[in-house]
């Protein structure tokens, strides 16, 4: 067995041991069902190797996770200009806080809260009917992950459609400065179906090699962003991927990432690796509580912080 195979089964038996798991995300009822108890990893490292563990097969909601996808796409639709529409610094706000919106007339901090998010969907979403511009985001998450079964939970995504009034605020605050360009509710179904994507660790890991390999997909060999670009999306995966949780992520773990109220967090080493892990409960700023725990553990065994060993 490899030093990395033996770290994350040791990492996940540890892990399904405790009794410190947080607490599932409610606010979406259709989360408010997952096992408490349930935890995966899975890491892929620079020759293509898997070591995984726990409940690394079960696909589990991405959520926020989904952003770092939507923004790589919106970033190769219409390139740099798309930070006239967003920022790009950290929020230091929750992941749904609306007072910041007001300040900053309608423009959003950063592509990974949600106002910034909804508003990278609108730019997806422009010249496009929403069928389209989701089904792109999927096969891009299928091609990513070189796997077809990948899908979007329709009974998530509907659960959150009927529950989701602080969003639906924020998109109509957004459209009131004319920050989104398409119908609030075109644009803010796409957000709910992109957000609902199912995926295991295995095919999150998979998924976000691009961002640990300067670039390159792996399996085909061809980029899939620029290197530059892959730099400049980890950039803001340090900086704002754990909303006002991302300097305490830093801190500890040492890694880009990001997180999702399903509890996932997707983080990358890199040249090093990319990680997936789930534990669907979460920290008072909305983050897997178990999951970042259990990256802190690996990134210190493995070496990996980019900060230094
Ligand atoms: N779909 C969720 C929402 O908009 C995503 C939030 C998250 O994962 N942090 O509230």
């Amino acid at each position: 067995m490899s030093d990395i195979a033996r770290i994350v089964s040791e990492i996940a038996e540890e892990m399904r041991q405790r009794p410190d798991r947080g607490d599932v995300a409610t606010y979406i009822p259709q989360l408010a069902r997952v096992d408490p108890n349930a935890f995966g990893i899975a890491v892929v490292d620079a020759a293509g190797n898997v070591a995984a563990a726990g409940d690394c097969e079960v696909p589990f909601s991405i959520q926020s996770i989904s952003k770092v996808f939507t923004l790589t796409l919106a970033l190769g639709k219409v390139g740099e200009g798309l930070w006239t529409r967003v920022g790009r610094e950290p929020s230091g706000s929750p992941f749904n806080s609306v007072v910041q919106l007001e300040y900053e007339h309608g423009i959003p901090r950063n592509p990974f809260i949600n106002a910034g998010a909804i508003a990278v969907t609108d730019v997806i979403l422009s010249g496009h009917q929403p069928r389209e511009a989701l089904g792109e985001i999927l096969r891009f998450m299928q091609f990513l992950s070189d796997d077809r079964s990948i899908y979007i939970d329709e009974a998530v995504a509907k659960s959150e459609k009927a529950t989701g009034f602080r969003n639906i605020a924020l998109a109509n605050y957004m459209k009131s400065f004319g920050v989104l360009e398409n119908p609030v509710d075109f644009t803010l179904g796409v957000y709910f179906h992109h957000c609902a994507i199912a995926m295991s660790c295995r095919q999150l890991a998979m998924a976000g090699r691009f961002l640990a390999m300067h670039g390159f997909n792996p399996t085909t060999g061809c980029p899939v962003v620029p290197d530059g670009r892959a730099r400049r999306i980890n950039a803001i995966m340090l900086t704002c991927g754990h909303y006002d949780g991302s300097g305490e992520f830093a801190y500890r773990v040492g890694l880009p990432g990001k997180s999702g109220v399903g509890g996932g967090i997707l983080a990358v080493a890199p040249g090093k690796a990319s990680i997936a892990v789930w534990s669907p409960g979460l920290d008072a700023t909305g983050n897997s509580h178990l999951g970042r725990i259990a990256l802190e553990r690996l990134t210190k065994a493995m070496g990996w912080s980019i900060f230094g060993a």
